[in-house]
């Protein structure tokens, strides 16, 4: 049987790769990571093949017209992300329900083509001062990286009325579990 889709949204900073890093290995799920392409440098301790696909954007642009992407998007300007249809193909036809960490376009372009047997969650900062904190705390991207994307994470909360459902991350706890019964809830049914 092929797997279901979750899509995770939230502006850069709301805690989507923290909850999805507690959920991911919880076995009653059957869940694996789509790992994305991107054309930025690696953060922090993330590892290629892992966390991403790190290519440059020259490869970016040839994989585009090669029609490996099931979506892509230049999320800030001059920096690409963006879904390969292998890496679908390797988690779903496992079996797997593929979790897919996106930004907010390429979620509700995901959902319009999966239709029912994809689940969106908008996951929500508290507020945009939090959201800054956080990013600020986070300790892994320079000022001016900050400022872009906290440009944009206005523009990207109007998107949460098009996802099935928001969770709010203000306790991490909470938010977790919200998500863990939300998509339990989902696979069953
Ligand atoms: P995203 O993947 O959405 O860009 P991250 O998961 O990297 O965001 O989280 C951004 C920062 O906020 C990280 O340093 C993370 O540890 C912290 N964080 C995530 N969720 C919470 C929370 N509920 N309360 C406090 N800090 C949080
Ligand atoms: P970051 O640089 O913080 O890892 O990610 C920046 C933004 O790109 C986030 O909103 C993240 O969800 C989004 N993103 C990551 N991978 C993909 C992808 O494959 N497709 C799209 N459309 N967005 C992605």
């Amino acid at each position: 049987m092929q797997g279901k889709i979750i899509i995770l949204s939230a502006p850069s900073g709301s805690g989507k790769s923290t909850i999805i890093k507690q959920i991911i290995d919880d076995e009653a799920l059957h869940l694996g990571f789509s790992v994305s392409a991107t054309s930025r440098a690696p953060r922090g301790q993330e590892k290629d093949g892992v966390d991403y696909y790190f290519i440059s954007d020259e490869e970016f642009l040839r994989r585009i017209d090669a029609g490996d992407f099931v979506e892509w998007e230049e999320v800030y300007a001059g920096t690409h992300y963006g879904t390969l249809a292998s890496e679908v193909e390797r988690v779903t036809g496992s079996g797997r329900n593929l979790i897919m960490d996106i930004d907010v376009k390429g979620g509700v372009n995901v959902k319009k083509r999966y239709g029912s047997r994809a689940l969106s969650i908008f996951i929500m900062p508290p507020s945009l001062e939090v959201l800054s904190e956080r990013l600020h705390g986070r300790g892994t991207d320079s000022e001016e990286v900050i400022a872009r994307r906290l440009a944009k994470a206005e523009y990207e909360l109007s998107f949460a009325p098009h996802y099935d459902l928001t969770v709010v991350n203000d306790d991490l706890d909470a938010a977790v579990r919200k998500v863990r019964r939300a998509i339990t809830e989902f696979i069953a049914g």
